[in-house]
């Protein structure tokens, strides 16, 4: 394999700007070498609308293979974390790879397209024989999975997923991930003077306290619930006529999320009508919780090769989601699995070439692998 050659295409593609929803010219890059590599392109307009302000959907890609079996479905998203504008990505002579410290890197998810684009390469060069492949390059993961979600389910025929979108060493991988349920309670009291009127005036933070002070936050058995943001009031002579509070709760379990959403919102209730005011909920779930058995083809798989190309295989469960969420919700059955990106969603983060290298083996060898 030529260090350069996959050093080369991961600074490409990390040079290209593409924040969520504006994927458009990383989108067209692919396209492009992934058509040199005989690869049949199809885009969805997924998220390409007014609401979401995107001008990309999700890239579809299908190269037939020589080896019995379903075909396999590898993934990454196209969409970075801010800061991302002007991305450079700066190799190290130990083989680090980082960004000049005032962006992020991008390697999540480029780290993983960079990988699945290699792997190609080398199997079209080998000629070595592999499993018909479907790619989807997906747009906006980064707002829980907003491009997964409205990928074209009935035009994917795998069950099976390799989702290229975990930190670790290369060998990890998830089999679990959560459910995440985000909330915004509205409390709605009465406003009045502060000063002249107290009396008549229901102070909806007050209220909100109240209802705050007794729900359990943090890390609870088996799940997270966390108020992240709180805003309420006009002005410090004014009792407050609404305050707005907004949290997640997560859980490997979707069950587990769902009692404790109750919970959060009978305390805000019971808060609320103690005071006179009154409690309006929204919630919404992100993403929803999935676990692949340990004993499917999938993992079973990932295993094989993990021994073939040398490295110690660790399947564990994740508290982040990811495309492979989505995936779990229309039937195909996946792993995330580790591609050398480190430090996520900061301006320290890195990626470690030779661990790039072993990830191209190890997706090489997935890819070929006969059941
Ligand atoms: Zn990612």
């Amino acid at each position: 394999m030529q260090t350069n050659s996959l050093f080369e295409t991961f600074r490409e593609l990390t040079a290209i700007d593409s924040p969520s929803f504006g994927e458009r010219r990383l989108c067209d890059l692919l396209t492009a070498k992934l058509t040199a590599l005989g690869v049949a392109c199809e885009e969805d307009g997924a998220l390409c609308d007014e609401e979401t302000g995107g001008n990309c959907g999700n890239l579809y890609g299908y190269l037939p293979g020589d080896l019995p079996g379903a075909p396999l479905l590898f993934s990454a998203h196209m969409d970075t974390v801010e800061p991302a504008r002007g991305k450079r990505a700066i190799l190290s002579d130990r083989g680090k790879i980082t960004s000049d410290g005032t962006t992020v890197l991008g390697a999540d998810n480029v780290s993983g397209i960079t990988v699945i684009l290699k792997a190609i390469e080398l199997l079209r060069e080998s000629g070595a024989r592999h499993r018909s492949l479907e790619l989807l390059f997906t747009a906006a993961e980064e707002r829980y999975g907003a491009g997964s979600a409205l990928a074209g389910y009935s035009g994917i025929q795998a069950k099976e997923a390799y989702v290229l979108d975990l930190s670790g060493a290369i060998g990890e991988a998830a089999n679990a991930a959560p459910t995440i349920l985000s909330f915004t309670v509205t409390v709605r009291g009465k406003a009045s003077h502060a000063g002249f009127a107290p009396k008549e005036g229901v102070s909806a933070i007050a209220a909100a306290a109240k209802a705050i002070a007794r729900i359990p936050l943090g890390e609870l058995s088996g799940l997270t619930c966390n108020i992240g943001v709180i805003h309420g009031g006009e002005a410090g002579n004014i009792i407050p006529a609404c305050c707005k509070v907004t949290g997640e709760i997560r859980s490997l379990s979707h069950t587990a999320v769902l009692e404790h959403w109750e919970k959060v919102r009978a305390i805000f209730e019971e808060e609320a009508r103690a005071m006179g005011a009154a409690a309006e909920f929204a919630r919404k779930a992100e993403i929803t919780a999935y676990e692949t058995p340990l004993n499917r083809p999938v993992v079973k798989r990932f295993r094989r090769a993990c021994e073939t190309a040398g490295l110690p295989c660790n399947i564990h469960s994740t508290l982040g989601g990811s495309d492979n969420n989505n995936f779990a919700l229309h039937g195909i059955e996946g792993l995330v699995v580790a591609c050398s990106m480190h430090d996520v969603h900061s301006t320290r983060e890195f990626a470690l070439l030779d661990e790039l290298e072993q990830c191209v083996r190890l997706t090489v060898l997935l890819m070929s692998a006969a059941d």
